[in-house]
């Protein structure tokens, strides 16, 4: 019996293979495709004491030892650690950035703790919101950096949040997306977790303290992340080395009095940060971060230089009109300060020319003066000069006649 593909050879019609989706349904396959092919960037910041996990819990949820040095807690001021990892799982490609503080609440100073973490936050955006200014932008290759969630490392005292970490998250939560997480959380007990976790929530509501919500605006993931949501923060525990239970391998921290698996969502809340991170919502925390955090940047930015979209009487303005109209503005500027530099330049010429004139008058009037009194000495010398000749005439005189008394003084003496 012929088969399909028979007749078609010799009726001479082509083949299609079933693919499974005709039409425009194939576009999201397009969509997958591509980005499978371009691959995925994330870039996570770490931030929290020194020790309290932050290395071991990242190694933890990428499954692989990143081989970082144990931090000192003697800094004297906090630093970034910035690494950016190429890490690959089947087919897919991950280039991950880290950012961790280090030496974060080593010191007395709060202030000094913050401000680098919000540095570091705004110098992402200024150098995306570049980028976006540039005549030929270059997106094709430009590395975003800017964070796309920040894990906030809570120590697990089992009391409430210390006043760095309200002052920190404070200063953050509109930069970026934010998950508490409670270090360490083999520390405490399920208990006291309970009520730990409680009154951190009301300590971040108290304070006004925006942190990230799982979206419940898609059908497909509302119910799990609004139950996530309730978990919030999580109790998350940390481990790379596999110890035996029973009869198989498991990740986990091994106590004389148990194993604590890591993966185990009856032991600790990591599976849950994995799966809300890695699994479910990635894309929505890029989203949030380019559309909520970015663009409150960008906005804060364009107003700062003078952009705005509506003008004073509430109507739509043109970037191009506002444009011209700030360029005048400067233009404007530019003359006003050049004719104002030139008034103060004149005036300044004006003073030094009459100064010089004075000193110069001053000067003719000592010399007037000097050669006044040199006249005046020189006719007094030739005065005393003349006086002096004539005193000599007189003594020459008086010495020939005293000496013609004498001669004949002599000779009168000798006629006696
Ligand atoms: P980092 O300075 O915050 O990066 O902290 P590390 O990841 O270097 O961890 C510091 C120490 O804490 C190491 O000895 C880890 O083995 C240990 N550690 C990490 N995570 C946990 C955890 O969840 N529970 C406990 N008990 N110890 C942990």
């Amino acid at each position: 019996i012929p088969d399909d593909e028979d007749i078609q050879r010799e009726n001479n019609v082509r083949g299609l293979t079933m693919l499974g989706h005709f039409g425009f349904e194939c576009l999201p396959h397009q969509l997958v495709n591509r980005a499978i092919q371009k691959g995925f960037s994330f870039n996570i910041l770490c931030v929290g004491e020194t020790g309290l996990g932050k290395s071991t819990l990242i190694d933890s949820l990428f499954n692989t030892n990143l081989k970082e040095k144990k931090s000192s807690h003697f800094n004297s001021n906090v630093e970034l650690k910035i690494r950016t990892y190429e890490l690959q799982e089947s087919n897919v490609q991950l280039k991950l950035t880290v950012v961790k503080t280090v030496g974060y609440g080593d010191q007395m100073n709060k202030e000094g703790s913050y401000q680098p973490i919000v540095g570091y936050l705004d110098a992402q955006f200024e150098s995306y919101f570049q980028e976006e200014l540039k005549i030929q932008r270059s997106f094709v290759d430009y590395h975003d950096s800017r964070v796309h969630v920040c894990l906030y490392f809570i120590s697990p005292t089992g009391h409430s949040l210390k006043s760095l970490d309200l002052l920190t998250l404070k200063s953050i939560d509109n930069k970026v997306n934010i998950i508490p997480l409670i270090a360490k959380a083999d520390a405490i007990s399920k208990n006291d977790l309970q009520k730990f976790k409680y009154k951190i929530m009301s300590e971040l509501v108290n304070n006004d303290i925006q942190i990230y919500q799982f979206p419940t605006n898609d059908e497909s993931t509302a119910q799990m992340n609004s139950s996530m949501n309730k978990h919030l923060p999580f109790a998350v525990v940390g481990c790379i080395d596999e110890v035996k239970v029973g009869k198989r391998m498991v990740r986990g921290r091994q106590y004389p009095w148990g194993v604590l698996q890591v993966d185990n969502e009856n032991h600790c809340d990591f599976v849950k940060l994995r799966d809300m991170l890695l699994c479910t919502n990635t894309e929505d925390l890029k989203e949030q971060t380019h559309t909520q955090h970015y663009e409150r940047y960008r906005c804060f930015k364009l107003q700062k230089i003078g952009f705005t979209d509506v003008g004073p009487d509430n109507q739509p303005v043109s970037f191009q009109e506002i444009y011209e109209a700030k360029r005048q503005e400067f233009y404007d500027q530019c003359q006003r300060e050049e004719e104002e530099l030139k008034k103060k330049f004149m005036q300044r010429v004006k003073e030094r020319e009459i100064a010089f004139k004075e000193a110069e008058k001053e000067l003719q009037d000592k010399f007037e003066h000097l050669k006044r009194i040199q006249h005046e000495e020189t006719i007094k010398l030739e005065e005393e000069k003349r006086q002096l000749e004539e005193e000599m005439m007189n003594f020459y005189k008086m010495k020939a006649g005293s000496e013609t008394l004498q001669t004949q003084g002599y000779t009168n003496i000798k006629k006696d």
